[in-house]
């Protein structure tokens, strides 16, 4: 017998862009802030990021979710940048008004059979985004998170993640759990060498640190990185 053709829609493109409503702005510090927006019953993984921007502005930026997979709402939390254009135009909206979303995409993910190991996760400034999202969703895993900030202000919902599971390591001020930036911390930390290792943010970062532990016998897939900029 023939196979039944095969129906398909003639123009349906892989990802569309779908409108969503802006609820709610938490500002955080003077230069960070928070979305929170209508899910639309997106489906995502913790670790995943989309795209926003503002309709008809044909400008679109990623941004890690930062809220776990469980929230009725999706959130991203963002640090407004000098001369950026869409960091500067999301922070403008107000609640009621429209969002373009894409997504989710991405592999910055645990993987199922991995929720027993333990985890390393370093993130710089919004790069603690995928991590608050992560460690939301599992609460039990085993996992330790270095933060990387400036200033210790930097660090808004760090009262987010358990005291014990958390340092942080503040570059200009000594207000942190630690004076110095994340790799500092790293050179004097011991770890196990069958630790997930999760990096995320500006690159100079995780070429460094990537350096630091591959250079000592850290084998290169344990580490998985997210790149911002
Ligand atoms: C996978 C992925 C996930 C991301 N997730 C987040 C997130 O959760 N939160 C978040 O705040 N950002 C995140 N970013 C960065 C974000 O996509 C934008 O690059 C950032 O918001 C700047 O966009 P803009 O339009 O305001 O600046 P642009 O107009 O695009 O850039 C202006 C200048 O700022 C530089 N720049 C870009 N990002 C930064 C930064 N963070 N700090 C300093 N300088 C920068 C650019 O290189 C450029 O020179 C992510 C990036 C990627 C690739």
């Amino acid at each position: 017998m023939e196979p039944a053709p095969q129906t398909r829609h003639p123009v349906e493109p892989l990802h569309v862009r779908k409108i969503y409503r802006l609820q709610q702005i938490r500002q955080l510090a003077p230069d960070i802030y928070v979305l929170r927006f209508d899910r639309n019953g997106m489906n995502f993984r913790a670790g995943q990021h989309i795209t926003l921007g503002i309709p008809g502005n044909n400008q679109v930026r990623e941004y890690s979710i930062y809220s776990t997979e469980k929230d009725p709402a999706l959130e991203v939390l963002i640090r407004e940048v000098d001369n950026g254009l869409v960091s500067k135009q999301l922070r403008k909206l107000i609640p009621g008004e429209l969002l373009e979303v894409d997504g989710p995409f991405g592999y910055f993910t645990i993987p199922e059979q991995h929720l027993h190991k333990k985890f390393l996760f370093i993130g710089t400034g919004t790069g603690i985004a995928p991590f608050h999202s992560i460690t939301g969703t599992y609460p039990n895993l085993n996992y330790a998170i270095l933060h990387g900030v400036r200033y210790t202000r930097d660090a808004c919902e760090r009262h987010h993640f358990p005291r014990n599971k958390y340092l942080l390591c503040a570059s200009r001020d000594t207000e942190g759990d630690f004076h110095g930036r994340v790799t500092d911390y790293l050179i004097q930390m011991t770890l196990d060498i069958d630790t997930k290792v999760y990096l995320c943010g500006n690159c100079d970062m995780i070429y460094e640190v990537y350096d630091l532990l591959t250079s000592r016998g850290f084998p290169s897939g344990n580490i998985k990185t997210e790149v911002y900029f």
